[in-house]
């Protein structure tokens, strides 16, 4: 469950993003050889976010495939399985190329201007007179 780490890297740089502001959404690029499983991931960043600003928001997860050169015969593929034969011949000396980078593309604010009973009444004009 390699999963956890990452799920906190994402949330340690989704909550400078905020600035405190609650998350609905978030968009993260990972390379295909961070080999990353879509339901282990959800589920980490769902017990990572709890209690933060992004508790309850929705991890869209983007898999970006890896170069993979042959050194038998030098073909390349673009792929999102790290683990591949050549496809050309079946080699197992694959140099792999990109693939390994974790981003995060974007992230959603919630709409704050729709929370009822606001009370932030401490942000008064403070040159009012009493
Ligand atoms: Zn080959």
């Amino acid at each position: 469950m390699h999963e956890f780490g990452i799920a906190e890297a994402v949330l340690d740089a989704v909550e400078r993003r905020a600035k405190g502001r609650p998350v609905r959404r978030v968009r993260v690029r990972a390379g295909a050889l961070l080999r990353i499983a879509t339901p282990a991931m959800d589920q980490a960043f769902a017990v990572v976010a709890e209690g933060t600003t992004a508790e309850g928001a929705t991890l869209d997860l983007v898999i970006e495939p890896a170069r993979l050169t042959c050194r038998a015969c030098g073909r390349t593929t673009m792929s999102a399985d790290p683990l591949v034969l050549c496809p050309g011949c079946g080699g197992t000396e694959i140099d792999t190329e990109g693939g390994d980078r974790l981003v995060l593309e974007s992230i959603q604010i919630a709409e704050e201007s729709h929370v009822p009973g606001h009370s932030g009444r401490d942000r008064g004009d403070p040159a009012r007179p009493q």
